[in-house]
């Protein structure tokens, strides 16, 4: 049997930095399925097609390929073959990938291979809906979240180290209809699982957080 632990939370809680950390910590295997969201927007902004044609989703899902593979530990997203790990964190394609993971076709070929991945591995998944629908049986369960104030400051002060132009008013904004479109829509909204612990990291350090993870998995694991 494999160990999985669930992360799940709004954007810019910390989830896919914290849980790389526990990955490292605890040999698990980190699947970011948001990623996967990713290169399926992606896929529609390349073909030109608009989530409004809800006509074509049934063809999008049949065209558009995305598989998983790790190298040195790093989860490497193709769609149809192609390593699209460079494409996939751009503000066009956040909003995408939002818009697009309402559908339920696209939530259902995903969950495939999400389920796929921890059912042969000890992972650690993250996303909006691992505790609720992807792993409703999951050894943990963490729903990380923090204010929107303060996810919206630490997004815009990584654009701003990267050198990226931004205004926090307008990231707050982004982030706001980003936690409406996931906590609103009709197939697995965003939520937290009634056995998930509630983490809030608005006034805590990642190193604080991942700790506090760990100790909780490791409990679980029967490691003291
Ligand atoms: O986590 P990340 O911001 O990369 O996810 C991109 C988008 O994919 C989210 O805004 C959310 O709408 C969607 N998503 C989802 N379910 C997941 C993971 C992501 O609906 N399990």
């Amino acid at each position: 049997m494999s160990f999985n632990v669930a992360i799940d939370g709004p954007a810019g809680a910390g989830k896919s930095t914290i849980a790389k950390q526990v990955a490292r910590k605890m040999n698990l295997i980190y699947v970011d399925t948001g990623a996967m969201y990713r290169a399926i927007g992606l896929y529609f902004i390349r073909e030109n097609i608009s989530p409004d044609e809800t006509d074509r989703i049934e063809e999008v899902c049949r065209k558009a390929d995305v598989t998983i593979r790790y190298e040195k530990g790093e989860q490497i997203v193709c769609l149809n073959g192609e390593n699209v790990n460079a494409w996939l964190r751009t503000e066009e394609v956040s909003r995408m990938s939002s818009r697009i993971s309402v559908f339920p076709e696209v939530r259902a070929k995903l969950r495939q291979l999400q389920c796929r991945l921890a059912a042969d591995e000890d992972v650690i998944m993250d996303g909006r809906d691992i505790g609720t629908c992807v792993l409703p049986d999951a050894d943990v369960k963490i729903y990380l979240t923090a204010s929107v104030e303060v996810r919206a400051k630490r997004r815009y002060e990584e654009l701003q180290a990267k050198g990226t132009e931004c205004s926090l008013e307008e990231i707050m904004k982004e982030i706001a209809d980003r936690d409406h479109r996931d906590m609103t829509r009709e197939e697995s909204p965003l939520r937290q699982a009634e056995d998930a612990v509630l983490v809030d990291t608005s006034d805590m350090g990642i190193e604080e957080v991942a700790a506090e993870i760990i100790r909780i998995c490791g409990e679980k694991r029967g490691w003291k």
